[in-house]
């Protein structure tokens, strides 16, 4: 579908506030206190650094759009972004060439099939279909401007830090473990290549997505990168601009449609907010207008959540009235 028709309507934006800094930092509080005991879940082991993680480290962060800072646990925890920097790489690529553009090349669906799923391209014909799951991630990946691969690499982390209102790094360690270990995103980066979706240097490209995964960050990091998304594209606690309005509504667009894995719908039905989750343990959830909140965890359900990210996650936006679809009757019916 064209969206060039709804684009000349201008874009009003939905209302409502958090309430009060004390009633949200008790709120956070509470969360991380009913979940800190939860045992669910396993730590990953696909990258051979992950496994070695502490299952019970647990930290949780929200940030409110006027700046307000909520830290519980282990929320100053450093940890590797993983799939977490596929959301904001693609608000990068989406800053760049257009909303239009980075909707045909990547496209905006979901694919039903595992984040690494060579399977999802070969029935595509190559389309990698969404820019949430390895292939569309890529080909993103690719989209980011700059000659060589060290350029882009160094937009990626200029960009990422700019949303986090930091310098990030690269956490070396994780870096060459998954480099060493990641033949299934080289054997994706050739397919495009063989498709025709991509025309630069497979084995670069994904040597740069890698790296893009191995940021390292905390759970406050990522609350403040969704709290960018959540202002417009203004960091709250910067002040800068990162990326406009616009920006932010099409990337929440995908993240809620596919951003935790093949549990994306359940998701949704469940919480009713974009989430984007990676397979380190951390966890971002994003109330346009409000804030975001985030955790890190490192242990995982079937499909790569972090299991009590999203218990946490999921409590607060219940408690704290973010669920996009939930709505009361404009005119309360009158009591009895
Ligand atoms: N670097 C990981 C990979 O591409 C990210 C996976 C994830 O967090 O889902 O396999």
């Amino acid at each position: 579908m064209d969206p060039t028709p709804f684009q000349e309507v201008p874009q009003s934006v939905s209302t409502g506030a958090l309430p009060g800094w004390l009633r949200v930092d008790e709120l956070v509080r509470e969360a991380h206190a009913r979940y800190a005991s939860e045992a669910a879940g396993s730590v990953a082991d696909y990258i051979p650094v992950l496994a070695a993680a502490d299952p019970g480290l647990f930290g949780l962060a929200v940030i409110d759009v006027d700046g307000g800072v909520h830290d519980a646990g282990d929320a100053l925890h450093a940890f590797s972004i993983q799939s977490i920097s596929k959301m904001f790489v693609y608000a990068l690529a989406i800053a760049e060439h257009g909303h239009a553009h980075v909707r045909d090349v990547v496209g905006v669906n979901n694919t039903g099939l595992a984040f690494n799923s060579l399977m999802a391209l070969e029935l595509n014909g190559g389309h990698p279909m969404n820019p949430m799951v390895n292939a569309g991630a890529i080909a993103t990946t690719a989209l980011v401007p700059g000659a060589t691969s060290a350029e882009k690499w160094e937009r990626i982390r200029e960009g990422l830090s700019a949303f986090a209102g930091r310098q990030l790094r690269m956490d070396g360690e994780v870096y060459r473990s998954e480099a060493e270990t990641n033949d299934r995103n080289r054997a994706i980066g050739r397919l495009l290549v063989g498709y025709g979706r991509l025309n630069e240097d497979p084995d670069e490209i994904v040597d740069v997505y890698t790296r893009q995964c191995a940021l390292s960050v905390t759970a406050h990091d990522l609350a403040v990168m969704g709290a960018t998304l959540a202002d417009g594209g203004v960091n709250p606690v910067t002040g800068d601009r990162v990326v406009s309005a616009d920006v932010c509504r099409d990337t929440l667009a995908v993240v809620a449609s596919s951003g935790l894995y093949e549990r994306s719908g359940e998701w949704l039905f469940e919480i009713g907010l974009p989430a984007k989750s990676g397979v380190a343990g951390g966890i971002v959830a994003v109330a346009p207008g409000k804030g975001a909140a985030a955790a890190f965890s490192p242990p995982l359900d079937s499909a790569g959540n972090s299991v009590r990210g999203q218990l946490a996650i999921g409590h607060l936006s219940r408690a704290l009235g973010l669920n996009l679809f939930a709505s009361a009757p404009a005119r309360l019916e009158e009591q009895p």
